[in-house]
């Protein structure tokens, strides 16, 4: 017999999906900005640490753990902008949330979809305290999996009403408009090439998927007052930006010691100032000092929001018993006979997998 309090609840990405179409995009949004903001104000309280990761030619996945002392989470998720080709996401993922005082995974969940969500929530989280106030235009370089989210938080969160929207897949694009043409007052304009989409707009937006020292911006496209909201630049030799935008830049990172390694500042001097967001949201820093400053979020992707997705998500799910109670984790009635559990009635369906299999291994077919 198993532990009647060593349950799993377990989200898949169906789960995930359903979840956030009942509660509303938007909301789910806007539900997400308030857990990162909430867990960003108390910064100090959680062990920090930079991601682990593994790179290869074409990728890398990545590692993510951090923990406030009372609850544990990490996530797992890869990064290959090309496996369009293979029919997968560039990005996909999944986490844990753990409580500390037991080690209990109380959550397994599909976390692709609340990637992009909690980027999206956290991008204009930093833009409502870096951008210039009334903000309505915003340029959105690179239309792929993340953008409907970039396009959405930035309507509900900022009032921008207009998308300037470029990739260089043109179907990307029109994938884009199509998917947010119902949203009553955002306009989303296509454009012919980035300068076309940056000139005038507030905000820019870059969240290209590309494995290289990417130019998506240079100085000459950028006027005073812009704020930059780089998201496609998050690993050691993948950036977007020209090293004199985010030279002339006020920039804001979520962790420095990580965005050193893995965001746009990684083209400039390991003591290049910046500011991590949690100063700027508490108050400490300003997020820009005057109307013509250039403002720049470095974002990479940061832990502490994968937490708050997580957290998020468990108490959602947990409110509409979504998802499925599994037995993640072996915990025997009796604690410490883990054998005789092994050994008795619990496992039984493992039992007969067990006897199935290596019936087939003798090339008997099993019943
Ligand atoms: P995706 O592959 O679904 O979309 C990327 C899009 O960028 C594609 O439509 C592609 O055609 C376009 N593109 C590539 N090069 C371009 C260029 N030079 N100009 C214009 N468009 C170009 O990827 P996605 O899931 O949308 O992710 C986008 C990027 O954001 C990736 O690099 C990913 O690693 C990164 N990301 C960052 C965070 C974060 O927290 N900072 C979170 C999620 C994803």
């Amino acid at each position: 017999m198993m532990s009647k309090t060593a349950m799993t609840r377990f989200l898949d990405a169906g789960d995930v999906a359903a979840l956030v179409r009942g509660i509303g995009p938007d909301k789910a949004l806007a539900q997400l900005a308030d857990e990162v903001r909430t867990d960003f104000l108390r910064w100090r309280e959680f062990e920090t640490s930079a991601r682990v990761a593994s790179h290869s030619p074409v990728g890398v996945i990545e590692l993510m753990p951090v923990t406030d002392g009372t609850q544990y989470a990490f996530k797992y998720v890869n990064g290959h902008p090309r496996n369009a080709r293979h029919g997968l996401p560039t990005v996909m993922a999944f986490g844990v949330l753990a409580e500390v005082s037991t080690g209990l995974p109380v959550l397994l969940a599909d976390l692709t979809l609340a990637t992009a969500l909690r980027t999206a929530a956290t991008s204009a989280l930093a833009a409502r305290a870096m951008a210039r106030p009334g903000a309505d235009t915003m340029a959105l370089i690179g239309n792929g999996a993340q953008a409907e989210f970039q396009a959405l938080a930035f309507h509900g969160m900022l009032g921008i009403r207009e998308v300037r929207a470029y990739d260089v897949d043109a179907a990307a694009t029109a994938r884009l408009r199509r998917n947010l043409a119902h949203v009553p007052g955002l306009a989303v304009v296509p454009a012919a090439s980035v300068r076309e989409a940056v000139a005038g707009a507030d905000i820019v937006s870059t969240v290209t998927a590309d494995k290289a020292r990417a130019t998506i911006l240079t100085p000459d496209m950028i006027a005073p007052g812009v704020h930059i909201n780089a998201v496609g630049g998050d690993c050691p030799g993948k950036t977007e930006l020209h090293a004199d935008v985010v030279r002339h830049a006020r920039v804001a990172v979520e962790y420095a010691p990580q965005t050193r390694i893995e965001g746009e500042i990684q083209q400039l001097p390991g003591d290049f100032p910046v500011t991590e967001l949690w100063r700027i949201l508490s108050g400490d820093e300003p997020g820009r000092t005057a109307a013509d400053d250039i403002t720049l979020f470095d974002s990479v992707g940061f832990a502490l929001e994968d937490y708050a997705a997580l957290r998020w998500l468990h108490a959602c799910a947990s409110a509409r018993d979504a998802g499925r109670r599994i037995e993640l984790v072996a915990a025997p009635a009796d604690s410490r006979d883990l054998y005789g559990w092994m050994m008795g009635a619990g496992p039984a369906r493992d039992a007969t997998a067990a006897v199935a299999c290596a019936l087939r291994r003798q090339g008997v077919a099993a019943g």
